[in-house]
């Protein structure tokens, strides 16, 4: 059986018992608060995201929705090292259950691994990946390696010079016992 399912108007349930699963992509310019993130052109930027629902039983509640959700986004970025433009690669996964009211997710989420949201028919999936990017952000954004490092150090002789300088303290010591 196929599905078309709206990743902005999900029935949490009816996606949970199907055992649906939603792969899409969206641009990043339809996410507001992720979208002030970015420094640069993110008109061609896409968030590319994966939900797969089920019907778990842990033997205490019963039948219950859960949906297991992954998205990443390569957000450019400032380098916080070399101050050039990064392409940071922003993801996660995370599992989420639902339950009937606020109450019961409240008094849940705290004692669960998981994150405990309350069923919907019109569950807007892309808030929830926006949300879920926004606190995966890298504290500090930078390359793996910058681009320009190694130019840097060579650029600045009197820099190598210091170090090849400064007499090697064990070498001096070798020295000193050579007399009798
Ligand atoms: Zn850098």
């Amino acid at each position: 059986m196929k599905h078309d399912y709206d990743a902005l108007h999900l029935n949490i349930a009816g996606f949970a018992m199907e055992r649906g699963t939603l792969t899409g992509t969206d641009s990043l310019v339809r996410m507001e608060r992720l979208a002030t993130e970015a420094q640069g052109s993110i008109e061609s930027t896409v968030v590319r995201y994966c939900a797969h629902g089920s019907m778990r039983t842990d033997g205490v509640s019963g039948e219950q929705a859960w949906l297991v959700l992954t998205a990443e986004v390569a957000l450019p970025m400032i380098c916080q090292r070399c101050l050039g433009p990064v392409d940071v690669t922003v993801q996660f996964e995370r599992e989420f259950r639902f339950v009937a009211t606020e109450e019961i997710a409240e008094e849940q989420d705290e004692e669960s691994e998981e994150d405990v949201l309350v069923l919907s028919r019109d569950f807007n999936l892309l808030d929830l990946i926006e949300d879920e990017l926004l606190m995966a952000l890298p504290v500090v954004p930078k390359h793996t390696v910058c681009p320009g490092a190694i130019k840097l150090q060579v650029a600045d002789p009197g820099f190598a010079e210091d170090v090849a300088e400064k007499p090697n303290p064990f070498a001096v010591l070798g020295q000193l016992k050579k007399w009798p």
